[in-house]
């Protein structure tokens, strides 16, 4: 099956800050870096947009959104933690 939800970034308007990467507990983005590499895009939690609504710069889209909020377990904020 393949993966329909994970985040890709734009890194041409990406600032590097890191908010994503640190916001992210599901091992989406590689740790050793605030420039965000996408290593286990099968971590990131089908409809979350947890670390996009950290991104100032809006730098961060998903595969598979189609701008629908989806009915899972997700608090007020859309995230997932
Ligand atoms: S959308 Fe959620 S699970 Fe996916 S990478 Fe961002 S914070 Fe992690
Ligand atoms: S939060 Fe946005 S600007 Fe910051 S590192 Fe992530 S993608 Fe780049």
């Amino acid at each position: 099956m393949s993966k329909k939800w994970y985040p890709v970034i734009n890194y041409e308007t990406c600032n590097e800050c890191g908010a994503c990467v640190n916001k992210c507990s599901h091992g989406v983005y590689e740790k050793s870096t605030t420039r965000p590499h996408v290593i286990n895009p099968d971590g990131c939690i089908d409809g979350c947009h947890g670390c996009q609504k950290l991104c100032q710069t809006q730098s961060i889209e998903y595969v598979g959104d189609t701008g629908q909020s989806q009915s899972l377990s997700m608090d007020s904020n859309g995230s997932c933690n």
